[in-house]
């Protein structure tokens, strides 16, 4: 379960996030809607610590991130996967050297790599592209290795940020189709944002809108999306 209370962030003279409070149940799949600089990225940035509040807490299974230390940030953020518009894979490592490096960040054995990585990849459908480098995949097969990395450490909670903007129609449905059977067979809570509302109405549960940094609605993703 994730618990934003009172979350706010500014920078500057900005304040990107504006008193937001949500709760988010274990195995639920939140979509984030907003245009541009609403606070989206922000808001999401702030639930794995990426970002620290300026003010409020972000609990996670219970745990207030907000009072850790840096080092115990780090150990819980290993709970919490996150995936990205641009994939940020390291384009000089394999497929699955990709995944490994950040189980070796968990302090995984080679032992555990060696089983693992290849599960991750028939998971995410690209058993036969362990060897490949990132520049000879398509971007939805990126977005896959994406996914799998993030759920290589097990995570509770997985982020998603513009996951699918980058990525043409037939690919998204592909990539959204996946994301939807981890949540259902993982049992992996999902906060996406984007600023497509396809995404949201294709696989959201609930969905919030942002507007200055505020969160002005939350809303089954059936009630938001019906006629008036
Ligand atoms: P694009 O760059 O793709 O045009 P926009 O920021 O214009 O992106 O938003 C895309 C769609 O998302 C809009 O057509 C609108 O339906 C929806 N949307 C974006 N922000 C909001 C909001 N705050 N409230 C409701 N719908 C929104
Ligand atoms: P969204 O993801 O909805 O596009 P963002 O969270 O990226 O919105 O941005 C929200 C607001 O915060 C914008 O006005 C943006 O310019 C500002 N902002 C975001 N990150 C920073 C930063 N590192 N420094 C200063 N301002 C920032």
């Amino acid at each position: 379960m994730i618990e934003l209370v009172n979350v706010t962030k500014t920078y500057e003279n900005v304040t990107a996030v504006d008193n937001v409070n949500l709760t988010i149940p274990k195995g639920e799949i939140f979509g984030i809607i907003g245009y541009s600089g609403a606070g989206k990225s922000t808001l999401l940035r702030c639930i794995n610590l990426l970002e620290k509040p300026t003010e409020g807490q972000v609990l996670i299974n219970h745990t207030d991130l907000t009072a850790l230390s840096k080092l115990e940030v780090r150990k819980e953020r290993l709970k919490i996967g996150m995936i990205f518009q641009h994939f940020h894979l390291i384009s000089s490592a394999k497929v699955y050297d990709n995944i490994a490096f950040s189980m070796l960040a968990a302090g995984k054995t080679k032992d555990e790599i060696k089983e693992r990585v290849p599960e991750l990849l028939e998971m995410v459908g690209l058993s036969d592209r362990a060897d490949h480098f990132p520049a000879q995949l398509s971007g939805g097969q990126k977005q896959r290795v994406g996914i799998a990395r993030a759920l290589a450490n097990d995570p509770t909670v997985l982020l998603c940020d513009e996951a699918t903007s980058a990525l043409d129609p037939n690919t998204t449905a592909s990539i959204l189709k996946l994301l939807k059977e981890i949540n259902e067979r993982l049992g992996i809570t999902i906060v996406l944002i984007t600023h497509e509302m396809e995404v949201v109405q294709q696989i959201c549960h609930r969905v919030a809108v942002m507007e200055d940094g505020k969160v002005i609605e939350v809303n089954e993703a059936y009630e938001l999306f019906a006629d008036p």
